[in-house]
């Protein structure tokens, strides 16, 4: 008879809870799946957008752990303050907790601090807190000009950044404010989403400024003057705002790097197609994971990536558990919605692992595919 095991799962975001999903599913009861997540709550990130303009509300979005301790998934809650990937044990709310396995799922950590005026002078798109902040200053907002600022790369869902100032730009249509309003997107990156390749990154440009929105790449900003309402950037040009909206700077989580789970690219590496690390029984997924593509580019941090990685995951410790089901592995395959605002979006999919360089494609705008992204929303949101 096997010995029951122990799965840990840290982190209790998108790869995290379908890691968690599947292994208890599909592992007897004798084994444990422990996630570790220090938020009391899990809030949808892709959401965020639609909160930002008005569209969702924080109850919609936000659900509780407790449908997953209801399925037996044993749900620690607290911060995970010290890895240990060669005894597989961590430290939480500072107790020791081992396991047989440990999978880190611990995201990317936002650092917008590390630029020195961004806080004060802007609001975060990428926080359940900064969206709704954005959202109340969107509708006192009724001349001058807003920036869409990408702060640095990498960043999570290389989409977000123009999905969300074309969302604020239909919102500012809706509200027949658009005449006075101007709204431009910085960014560091030569184009939108480069990794899709030029002709995906030509297509979603165009969707930008066909909505007369300025895009500016090429654009690090290197520091905010809140005051004065002004960007500085490394190029030596500057961009005065009157609402400024960014992404933050991303950085592998503080206790994954002292564990010595990162790698060059200052991210864990792993095995891209089983997400093992250098560490035997030692999974990574999801954000936390530098993953280098052939092109000489990493993958983009995507839920999707998050997702399929944790089915991958899941699937291959069953098997080792218990030598059921089969042994997969992650073929780098994505796709995403992208909102263009007046009730469209377009649909990015494709290979991120070809050789030598992904095979995207991105079909065009409709209402159809806008109610594909609603209804994976509320798919998402309702297993949960
Ligand atoms: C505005 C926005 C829109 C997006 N839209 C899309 C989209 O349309 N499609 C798409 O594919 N992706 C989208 N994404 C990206 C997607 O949300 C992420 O790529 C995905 O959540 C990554 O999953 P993950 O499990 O790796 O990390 P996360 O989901 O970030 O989960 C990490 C978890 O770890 C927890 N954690 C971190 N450190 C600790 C610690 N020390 N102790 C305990 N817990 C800890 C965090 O609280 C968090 O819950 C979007 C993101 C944003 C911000």
């Amino acid at each position: 008879m096997t010995q029951g095991k122990t799965i840990l799962i840290l982190g209790g975001g998108i790869g995290g809870i379908v890691a968690a999903k599947r292994l208890r599913k599909g592992l007897p009861q004798e084994h444990r799946v422990v996630l570790i997540e220090r938020e009391e709550r899990y809030a949808f990130a892709p959401s965020f957008l639609w909160l930002m303009v008005g569209l969702r509300t924080r109850d919609k979005i936000v659900r509780s752990f407790a449908k997953l301790k209801r399925l037996g998934v044993e749900h620690i809650r607290g911060e995970v303050t010290r890895i240990d990937p060669m005894g597989r044990e961590v430290e939480v709310n500072g107790k020791v907790i081992s396991g047989d396995y440990l999978v880190v799922a611990l995201g990317a950590a936002f650092v917008p601090e590390t630029i020195p005026g961004l806080v004060e002078g802007g609001h975060n798109l990428y926080t359940l807190e900064g969206a709704e902040r954005l959202s109340e200053a969107r509708l006192k907002f009724r001349q001058g000009r807003m920036v869409i600022l990408v702060s640095a790369l990498p960043f999570k869902c290389p989409a977000a950044p123009y999905e969300a100032a074309m969302l604020l730009e239909y919102d500012c249509r809706k509200r027949k404010l658009r005449g006075s309003i101007a709204i431009d997107v910085f960014s560091p990156e030569p184009g939108p989403m480069p990794v899709a390749g030029p002709e995906v990154s030509q297509q979603v440009r165009q969707m930008v400024e066909g909505n007369g929105i300025g895009y500016h790449p090429g654009h690090a900003v290197e520091r905010v003057e809140p005051e004065a309402r002004r960007i500085h950037f490394a190029n030596g040009s500057s961009a005065e705002y009157d609402l400024l909206v960014y992404v933050p700077p991303h950085r592998v989580p503080q206790v994954v790097k002292e564990a010595g789970l990162t790698g060059e690219s200052g991210w864990v590496p792993v095995d891209r197609h089983t997400l093992e690390t250098r560490f035997p029984g030692v999974y990574a997924l999801g954000d936390v994971t530098g993953i280098m593509l052939t092109m000489g580019k990493p993958l983009p941090k995507a839920g999707v990536f998050a997702h399929g990685e944790a089915e991958v995951v899941a699937a291959n410790l069953i098997h080792a558990i218990t030598g059921e089901g089969e042994l997969r592995s992650f073929d780098g395959h994505g796709e995403c919605f992208l909102e263009v605002g007046d009730g469209k979006a377009g649909f990015g999919e494709g290979n991120f692992y070809a050789d030598p360089t992904p095979q995207i494609r991105l079909h065009s705008p409709n209402r159809a595919l806008h109610f594909g992204k609603v209804a994976f929303e509320k798919f998402w949101l309702f297993e949960f």
